[in-house]
């Protein structure tokens, strides 16, 4: 998910390197670390926290080598720490990898290695694949990259170094992106071309399941079959080194794009869909407990409580939990009786809210069972909490959260699968939800195709001061995430309100200045929708709706409407907050903010 970068030439690599990872840093990452090979000795130096401190670290080091590999690493399995961080090694020192992404099967592999004696001292899934290769080295070790390559289920882009082969580097891609620099009598591999830029702009793309080897005067790429493969040069321009957010203008823009990614990362390899389960290897350690729950409290705040909101439906209507939800500042204030039939789940995407964080410890100290729901592995919620589910969605670096939101909403719904299949949902009933859950990615990407409407609409509407969004059931919540994207980035006063709920107060605002975005899918809330957008066209308020392509009533009435794919009413949620991220992105693109850091707010909200 994060950086590498590779080099074999002529020159020192170290700088090399060092210089790489600073132009990867923006990806966001934890800890950072390089291999060289001097004197036929491997040397490997890691650190925690920033390239800089890496860059300090190697300082003082003589080291010549003119070959060697790199890496910022966003930990997904195994906390940030120097032992975790890469490059990871075999058990004779003699093998160096750096790897992007995840190896899903990576548990059973190594209790494999382990019971043929290989030592293992980190907590990541890419240790394997050093001791992997080790273990199947003969006399080729092009050979014993292929064959372990073959028993890797998931995603990796890897870089390799041996001891034993001096200017050597080995490159493999599946899933995550690594690509070819070529120089003169000097290669490189980065996970983007932004990394090389001041040293080749003559790239090679390679595709999945393709092996590069380096050498300092030549390379070649071949497939699994360890057959050479022609590849096409790309000379790329200066213009297309503005690749750090890939070409989209903000890191919001671009990880609203990245959600047909994130949401199939949070469901990759957690799904057995003809058992109807879905299988969470972090809740394994308490599922005796979690069979005796009677009540669940979801603890969260910003987005992530929006999150929570869905989750109460979801777990509702998947389990016989009694479901509460709370702010987590609000959390400890209130006189709850939590034992242990009572189970907490806190919601965050750094893993380091301070509010949360002190409503877990509150929870602890009584007793309660805690379970968690994290992007940021390692992290101080992560720690502390029982047991839990990561999102793997990777860093996200716009301050307005956009795909983790979507990737908790995943979670929640694998979370209650989970629980529930041990309570009365039926096999079918899970089977029809997992399907659902598949399809999501692509219907995802369908709504990012009407990417240019959107635009335009949000074009339209700009000029408004004030904004209600309105929703029920599972789009209440949707409302509430709407408009607080819409508040956060583009500073527009919105109100995000369950549609029930307006005549009590809300609708004496409306009027022609006071726009109305209405979440309208077919759903058992359909006709009691309707009615609440027909009093507020009885008070001259503009309706924009979210609906579904065959709701003809809602996109009759609405003065603008967006049309999202249907899916499940508990998934729908997934797909209508899609369109209301980026108005609220384009919103604020037509008024000039700053929208990847809007005033006033911070990604991890790390205070009380
Ligand atoms: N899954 C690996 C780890 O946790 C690699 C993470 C990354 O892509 O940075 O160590």
């Amino acid at each position: 998910m994060c950086g590498i970068i590779s080099y074999c030439g002529k020159r020192p690599a170290i700088p090399i390197l060092i210089d790489g990872l600073k132009r990867l840093e923006y990806r966001g990452y934890d800890s950072a670390g390089l291999s060289t090979v001097d004197n036929n000795k491997m040397v490997t130096i890691k650190t925690v926290g920033k390239v800089a401190k890496l860059e300090n670290k190697t300082a003082g080091i003589q080291n010549s080598s003119t070959f060697g590999i790199a890496h910022t690493r966003w930990a997904t399995h195994g906390k940030p720490s120097e032992i975790n961080a890469h490059p990871q090694s075999d058990c004779t020192n003699k093998i160096s990898v750096v790897h992007n992404g995840i190896i899903e099967n990576y548990l059973e592999l190594r209790e494999e290695l382990q019971k043929k004696g290989h030592r293992f001292k980190s907590q990541t899934d890419t240790e394997v694949v050093a001791h992997l290769i080790e273990d199947n080295y003969e006399d080729d070790l092009e050979v014993a990259i292929l064959k372990t390559v073959e028993r890797l289920v998931g995603t990796f882009g890897l870089a390799i170094i041996h001891s034993d082969f001096d200017h050597r580097v080995f490159i493999v891609k599946r899933g995550s992106p690594i690509i070819i620099g070529i120089g003169d009598d000097e290669y490189f591999a980065a996970s983007d071309s932004n990394a090389l830029a001041p040293y080749t702009h003559k790239m090679i793309y390679l595709s999945d399941d393709e092996f590069a080897v380096l050498n300092s005067n030549k390379y070649y790429i071949k497939n699994m079959k360890n057959q050479i493969l022609e590849k096409k040069i790309e000379i790329l321009e200066e213009d297309d080194y503005q690749v750090d957010k890939k070409g989209f203008e903000h890191y919001m823009l671009k990880e609203i794009f990245e959600q047909p990614e994130s949401i199939k990362n949070a469901f990759r390899g957690r799904i057995i869909i003809n058992e109807g389960v879905s299988k969470l290897g972090g809740l394994e350690p308490v599922v005796d407990r979690l069979k005796d729950i009677k009540k669940m409290i979801i603890i969260s705040c910003g987005t992530s409580y929006h999150a929570g909101l869905v989750g109460r439906y979801i777990f509702e209507s998947l389990t016989e939990l009694d479901i509460e939800i709370e702010l987590a500042s609000e959390f400890r204030y209130r006189r709850l009786k939590l034992d242990e039939d009572v189970a907490v789940l806190a919601i965050s995407q750094s893993g380091e809210t301070a509010d949360t964080l002190a409503a877990i410890k509150e929870a602890k100290r009584k007793g309660a069972l805690l379970l968690g729901i994290v992007n940021a592995v390692g992290t101080s919620i992560a720690q502390i909490t029982d047991a839990g589910v990561y999102n793997h969605a990777g860093p996200e670096i716009g301050v307005a959260s956009t795909k983790i939101y979507t990737s908790q909403l995943v979670i929640l719904t694998l979370m209650a699968l989970f629980i529930g299949r041990y309570q009365s949902i039926s096999f079918s009933e899970g089977n029809e939800i997992l399907c659902a859950l598949k399809k999501l990615p692509d219907q995802v990407k369908d709504i990012l195709k009407n990417d240019n409407q959107i635009k335009k609409i949000a074009s339209k509407y700009s000029g408004y001061n004030d904004f209600l969004y309105i929703g029920r059931l599972y789009n209440y919540p949707t409302a509430m995430e709407g408009a607080l994207k819409l508040k956060e980035i583009s500073y527009i006063h919105a109100e995000g309100y369950p549609a029930g709920e307006m005549k009590h107060g809300p609708i004496s605002l409306i009027d022609e200045n006071f726009p109305t975005i209405a979440i309208v899918p077919i759903d058992s809330t359909y006709d009691k929708m309707i009615n609440n957008v027909h009093e507020i066209k009885a008070r001259n308020g503009k309706i924009l709706s979210i609906t579904n392509e065959k709701a003809e009533k809602i996109k009759k009435l609405s003065d603008d409407f967006i049309c999202v794919p249907q899916t499940i009413p508990i998934l729908q949620p997934i797909l209508n907050i899609i369109p209301l991220q980026l108005f609220a992105y384009y919103v604020a693109r037509e008024k000039g903010c700053d929208i990847d850091k809007p005033r006033n707010l911070a990604k991890s909200v790390t205070v009380e």
